[in-house]
């Protein structure tokens, strides 16, 4: 079924974790980059395949450059652990790959980045250069200036943001383990690797529930809302052993290693991907039962007559949230009209717009195709 599945696979994104970029010592595992640099090579020059990587290591590569021995607790030690790290972590990276002919570029991202539309299509085509030039894109998240509210969080998430953003073929995230096991392998001797896994939720719900085995904790939990986010795009995802000889080259030709997480039949375009994930509101417009009918049940654009109420304080093209009288979040979509114009046009017809702005953009003040309804996506 893999060789099926992954017969057209061009473009990549392979998750590198910090489990297995150093060794036992907080060191930089050169012997594993050069592994790498080895195999994307081969990929690139003679399959044409199209590789960007995620890589954590750079806390571990700071505590190495400036001799730490242990990790510090605060987070503002690890900021500063990492933006000492990462300039090193990149060196090793372009030494090592360029020493198989391969350029590196690196990228450091932060939610903001990704959350407003205009960066997420700058970074996109940034993207777009580097692997049309064969270049090697090293995706970190920005942990100088990653505060806790614009963290993405981690580097798993990441991945599948970056996955979604370059709208790649398959997201491969190495790690210390051999998969994806049906139970805790730290906890239970008899855990077992699953090889296909069709809804990455079923686990995230065991994770994260008090009671019952224990599926697994900490990196496993970010490595199955990772899973989920891609799959949800179409985009499958294999959880694999990254010191294992070869690994990226016998994923890539379908060989039965590691988990396989399937994509969804039903997907989400990565543009209401971007809607349901990426964003935090920058407001909210309340609509009374009929416009919450006609969005749920009838699959229609929000009109103005529809809308009682806004909050917020968002522009033309920001993505706000649609609430019902209940206070539930219905949906998300970009708006066409900034606060100021919703509050003058709510309750109005649409045909009554240009009389009352003295202009008129568009009949809706969110379209269908900009929208994403929550529940659809809970439902996949
Ligand atoms: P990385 O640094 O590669 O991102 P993490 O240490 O964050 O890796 O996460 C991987 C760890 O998750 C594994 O070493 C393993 O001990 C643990 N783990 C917990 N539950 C599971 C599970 N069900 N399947 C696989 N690994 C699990």
């Amino acid at each position: 079924m893999r060789k099926e599945l992954f017969k057209k696979v061009r473009r990549v994104v392979v998750k590198i974790g910090s489990s297995i970029i150093t060794d036992e010592k907080y060191v930089i595992d050169d012997h594993f980059l050069m592994g790498l640099a080895t195999q994307i090579k081969g990929l690139v020059s003679k399959k044409g395949v199209e590789i960007v990587i995620v890589s954590s290591g750079a806390v571990a590569a700071g505590m190495m450059v400036l001799k730490i021995k242990e990790k510090p607790k605060k987070l503002t030690e690890k900021q500063a652990l990492a933006a000492c790290g990462q300039g090193y972590l990149i060196h090793k990276y372009s030494e090592i790959f360029l020493d198989k002919g391969l350029y590196v570029a690196q990228i450091l991202l932060t939610s903001d980045d990704i959350s407003d539309r205009k960066r997420y299509l700058n970074a996109k085509n940034t993207f777009e250069v580097l692997l049309e030039k064969k270049i090697i894109p090293v995706v970190n998240e920005n942990d100088t200036i990653a505060t806790s509210e614009i963290k993405l969080g981690d580097n798993d998430n990441l991945s599948a943001e970056v996955a979604s953003l370059i709208e790649a073929d398959l997201l491969i995230i190495l790690s210390d383990v051999d998969g994806f096991y049906d139970k805790d392998p730290t906890l239970y001797k008899d855990a077992k690797v699953i090889d296909t896994v069709d809804s990455p939720e079923k686990y995230l719900k065991k994770a994260t529930s008090k009671s019952g085995s224990k599926v697994g904790t900490g990196g496993i939990l970010t490595k199955l809302q990772a899973a989920r986010k891609a799959t949800l795009v179409g985009i499958p995802v294999v959880l694999a052993k990254g010191k294992k000889e070869n690994i990226i080259v016998d994923i890539i030709k379908g060989s039965n290693v590691g988990t396989l997480f399937l994509p969804k039949t039903e997907k989400i375009s990565h543009k209401k991907y971007f809607l349901a994930f990426n964003i935090k509101p920058k407001g909210k417009v309340y609509v009374d039962d009929g416009a919450k009918d006609a969005i749920v049940k009838r699959g229609k654009s929000l009109l103005p007559s529809g809308v009682y109420k806004v909050s917020g304080n968002f522009k033309i093209g920001d993505v706000v949230e649609i609430i019902t009288k209940d206070g539930i979040a219905i949906a998300r979509g970009l708006t066409n009209y900034s606060l100021i114009e919703v509050d003058k046009i709510r309750g109005k017809k649409s045909s009554d717009i240009e009389k009352i702005l003295g202009y008129r953009y568009d009949d809706e003040i969110i379209h269908r195709n900009n929208m994403v309804i929550l529940s659809d996506v809970n439902r996949l």
